[in-house]
C-alpha cells in the first residue's frame, strides 16, 4: 500500500516541494544531537520540528512516502548510538486505528530499518485498552489518554526508550513509567525530531 502510494506522488521533496523527491539536498539535515532533561530521564533528538520537518516528517508517516525511511532512520541511529548500548530497545505500541489507515507501523519500521535491532533486542510495549492518537489531543489530554495505558512484561535489564516527534512529552514518560515499574532500568529517550512548544504551537491552538 505504502509503496503503491509512494509510486502515484509527484516526483517532489516532501521538505520544499521542488524537485528532485524524497528529499532534495537543501532540506536534508545532517544529523546532530541535543539533549534536555525529560521527566527525570535524558531525552536527546536531532531535529527540531519546524515546517519543513514537520513536512517529511507527515509524508513519511502519512502520506506513505517509504523513500524517506533511510533519512528518519539514520537520524534516529545516530542520536540513539550517543548512548550506551542498551539490552533493549522500547517503542510506543502500535495504535490499530493509524495502522488499518497506513497500512504500516511508522516507528516500528524505523527501529527496523535503524539497524540498532542487530545487537540489541525489542521489548514490547501494550496499550491496556484502546488509546486515541496522541496527536489530536492537548497536552492535559495526552497525559490522561495514556495514563495507566501502557503494560509491559516483568523483566530486568537496561532499556533506551525511541519515538519518532516528542511533543509534551506525556508518551515517553508514559513508557518510562511503565518499564520503571516492570523492572528495567531506562537509559534515555531517544527522538527524531522534538516539537517545541513555543516556537510551533500545535495547530489546534491556532483557531
Ligand atoms: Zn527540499
Amino acid at each position: 500500500m505504502g509503496a503503491l502510494l509512494d509510486f502515484f506522488l509527484p516526483s517532489a521533496c516532501a521538505g520544499c516541494g521542488i524537485p528532485p523527491e524524497p528529499l532534495c539536498r537543501a532540506c536534508q539535515c545532517k544529523p546532530k544531537v541535543v539533549e534536555e532533561e525529560l521527566a527525570g530521564s535524558l531525552l536527546r533528538y536531532s531535529l527540531e520540528l519546524n515546517e519543513a520537518s514537520l513536512a517529511v516528517l507527515s509524508s513519511y508517516k502519512d502520506r506513505g512516502m517509504l523513500a524517506l525511511e533511510r533519512y528518519l532512520a539514520s537520524h534516529l541511529s545516530a542520536v540513539a548510538r550517543t548512548y550506551p548500548n542498551a539490552d533493549w530497545l522500547a517503542h510506543p505500541p502500535r495504535n490499530p486505528q493509524n495502522f488499518r489507515r497506513r497500512g504500516y507501523d511508522p516507528i516500528e519500521r524505523l527501529v527496523r530499518r535503524s539497524g540498532l535491532l542487530v545487537g540489541q533486542r525489542r521489548l514490547r510495549l501494550q496499550a491496556t485498552r484502546a488509546l486515541s492518537d496522541q496527536r489530536k489531543l492537548s497536552a492535559r489530554a495526552r497525559r490522561e489518554n495514556l495514563s495507566g495505558g501502557l503494560h509491559c512484561q516483568a523483566g530486568t535489564g537496561t532499556v533506551l526508550v525511541l519515538d519518532d516527534v516528542v511533543t509534551t512529552g506525556s508518551t515517553a514518560s508514559e513508557m518510562v513509567e511503565t518499564l520503571q515499574a516492570a523492572g528495567y532500568e531506562v537509559v534515555g529517550i531517544c527522538a527524531i525530531a522534538r516539537r517545541l512548544q513555543s516556537e510551533f504551537p500545535p495547530r489546534e491552538k491556532k483557531a
